[in-house]
């Protein structure tokens, strides 16, 4: 029987189970106090006036497309090396998502290459701070400053990762970070939008409930809304977990520096590091590259003989079956994205893994890659 580590997993303790039954047994399911304590202690967090609680980054990220006026045929400009909702979107809205490449140190958006995609019809960047990574924010913010672009960060990925000092998600226009089961903390489905201005924040709490106003009646709908809202299990569970961020990502941080030590040893793979602007890489994810020359695949495959997952990740956005679809991608079009996405693996990665687990992911590897 070959011992089995999780890809990932979320750590719930007796807290968020207590927690999460507080609220079962109040009767009050959703908008209620544990949203509004949760979207306060998210925005105090990340330094950023207001938050609104959402039930996906999906939408959420939906939500700061809209709330920033980005619709029909305004071109925004994004990362394909991402996970498919910050692309899509901006095609709910029939805005267009235009594709820039992206730099290896941060593995976000390259600032040269967005300067570069500019045209007139050019309303918007989202950039996407990958794997807990901050992208190169002071240039994005200035070419932004200088071609009258509003920005909005995919911090999806990123609670907690700081740029120069300063946590991601009060750069731009808003900022969206997800609560999925994977990443650094979870309300299951769920997420929080960020943004410093007051009339957007209010547009935000009106389109995810339905186009009510603040203080309308119930059957009252002023805007074209949805039904995005959180429900109060969930922000009960997210501020339980939240309380605890510090040590979630200290323990994290540990992790990946023990795989980091680990993988050192080794040919041909080595982990993700901060680039010289991230004061802090909030790890969401193990993420190492691969040698060219080592078939990464074969890699995944032997690793899966041995009891262990691991991921191709990220599969590049343009090269997704929709968006080759509709907008003709072939491959080629961005180098260096198709040569990372290539070279990138996912190793097992969760707060509460263990040393002896990263030691098994370690041992398997160090097997594989000798016969590479
Ligand atoms: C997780 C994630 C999202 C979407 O979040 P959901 O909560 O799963 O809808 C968006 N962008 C990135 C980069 C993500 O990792």
């Amino acid at each position: 029987m070959i011992a089995h580590v999780p890809m990932s997993a979320p750590e719930i303790l007796r807290e968020d189970i207590e927690a999460v039954t507080f609220v079962l047994r109040s009767g009050t399911l959703s908008l209620g106090p544990a949203t509004e304590a949760f979207e306060r202690a998210v925005a105090d967090y990340v330094g950023v006036k207001h938050a609104v609680a959402v039930n996906s980054g999906t939408s959420g990220l939906h939500l700061c497309v809209r709330a920033a006026g980005l619709g029909d045929g305004d071109e925004v400009i994004t990362s394909p090396f991402s996970f498919v909702a910050s692309a899509n979107c901006m095609l709910y809205e029939r805005a267009v998502p235009v594709f820039a490449d992206i730099e290896e140190e941060t593995l976000g958006l390259d600032p040269e290459c967005v300067a570069a995609a500019i045209t007139p019809r050019t309303r918007g960047v989202l950039p996407v701070h990958v794997f807990g990574q901050p992208v190169a924010l002071d240039q994005h913010l200035a070419i932004c400053r200088q071609h009258g672009l509003v920005m909005i960060e995919d911090a999806c990925e990123a609670l907690g990762a700081e740029y120069h000092g300063k946590r991601v998600g009060g750069f731009g226009h808003s900022a969206c970070f997800s609560f999925y089961p994977n990443k650094q903390i979870t309300t299951g489905e769920g997420a929080v939008v960020v943004t410093g201005d007051d009339a957007t924040a209010a547009a935000l709490r009106s389109m995810r409930n339905q186009g009510r106003g603040a203080m309308g009646a119930w059957l009252e709908h002023e805007v074209l809304g949805f039904n995005y809202r959180m429900t109060e299990m969930s922000a009960a569970l997210g501020l339980s977990q939240l309380r605890r961020i510090d040590t979630v990502l200290a323990r994290r941080s540990e992790a990946a520096a023990r795989y980091s030590a680990a993988l050192a040893r080794l040919d041909g793979i080595k982990l993700i590091e901060p680039a010289a602007s991230t004061t802090r890489l909030s790890w969401f994810a193990a993420i190492a590259r691969l040698d060219p020359a080592v078939d990464r695949d074969r890699v995944i495959l032997a690793l899966a003989e041995r009891g262990i997952p691991a991921r191709a990740y990220f599969s590049p956005l343009h090269l997704q079956p929709l968006y080759r679809e509709r907008f003709g991608f072939t491959g080629g079009e961005f180098p260096v994205t198709e040569r990372v996405a290539r070279s990138t693996i996912a190793l097992p990665f969760f707060t509460a893994i263990s040393d002896e687990q990263i030691d098994r992911v370690f041992a398997a590897l160090r097997e594989i890659l000798a016969c590479a």
